[in-house]
């Protein structure tokens, strides 16, 4: 089971669902075999980890595949600036320049230079690390380094991890996905048997939620709504929702008490009772929509 927990828009709940969400479960699943992933997908500034802390079992630094001009080899027959898609590779007439973070690895340069003069080399692009917090929840931070633009090879190959070392049955995936609308998202999302969108009733929440729908009806995406903050702003989410027939698979209260423990840095679902009954009645509300998918 892998549920992404994403949303138009940053700032809506997205980690405090995915967090709150993974904390319940881990408890719920105390002596039975079921054990949590928590993977935090938002590579360019991960922040479930704030939240959850557990002690480190693995690192490891992520590269991904860029070509390096050898000056020695070329002969100067520009044919890689004009085969690049993605303006990466800059002919100067003496000299060949490579732009690493324009770069998609897609290979088209260094498989065409005549003279195979633009090998495949290793580029850094950010780290991974995985935490175990009990036995029954595991926590991924991916973190791309300082200055690295690009998102979504480090995602690819975060998914590409869990594909390889949690694809048990027992483990119950849950993705904090970049926000927004745009390619990071829509690779965080992928795998996915169900994506939570997760706003707020307010007029800007309501605009990007939309946004974030369009998205999940292109990829063909199964998906429900979460309304954070639920309370404040309008009902616009709520009647779009009911007109469209989507499912709203919770309501979070807004509550101070709950701003408080974010600002803290610590889950709310031991300490504030109506989030524990809101979230595991999210949960029941996954259950019942991905088996009836299934
Ligand atoms: S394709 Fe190869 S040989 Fe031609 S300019 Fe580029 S690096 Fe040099
Ligand atoms: S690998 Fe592809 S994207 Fe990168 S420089 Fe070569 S042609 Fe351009």
């Amino acid at each position: 089971m892998q549920i992404a927990i994403a949303s138009g828009k940053g700032g809506t709940g997205k980690t405090t669902l995915a967090v709150n969400l993974s904390v319940l479960l881990a408890e719920k699943f105390a002596g039975s075999r079921q054990k949590v992933l928590l993977i935090d997908m938002d590579v360019e500034e991960p922040n479930s980890g704030l939240f959850i802390k557990g002690k480190l079992q693995q690192q490891e630094v992520k590269y991904r595949l860029v070509p390096e001009w050898d000056e020695d080899k070329c002969t100067f027959c520009k044919r890689c600036a004009n085969v690049c898609e993605f303006n990466a590779i800059a002919f100067l007439g003496v000299s060949v320049l490579v732009f690493p973070e324009l770069c998609h690895s897609c290979y088209a340069c260094s498989d065409l230079c005549p003279e195979d003069a633009l090998p495949m080399v290793q580029h850094r692009m950010g780290e991974t690390k995985i935490f175990s917090l009990n036995n029954h929840l595991q926590f991924i931070e991916s973190r791309l380094d300082i200055g690295v633009e690009q998102a979504t090879p480090l995602i690819e190959q975060t998914r590409k991890l869990i594909k390889e070392q949690y694809s048990g049955n027992e483990w119950f995936t849950i993705l904090d996905s970049p926000p927004g609308t745009s390619c990071p998202m829509m690779e965080a999302v992928k795998d996915a048997d169900l994506v939570i969108l997760v706003t707020e009733p307010t007029p800007f929440g309501f605009h990007d939620l939309k946004l974030a729908m369009e998205t999940m009806d292109e990829l063909e995406k199964h998906y429900a709504v979460v309304i954070n903050k639920y309370g404040i702003g309008n009902d616009d989410v709520l009647n779009y929702c009911n007109e469209k027939q989507i499912p709203i698979i919770g309501k979070i209260p807004n509550l101070r008490a709950a701003a408080r423990l974010y600002s803290a840095g610590k889950a709310m679902v031991d300490a504030i009772p109506e989030i524990r009954v809101e979230i595991e009645n999210i949960y029941q509300q996954i259950l019942k929509l991905t088996e009836a998918e299934t």
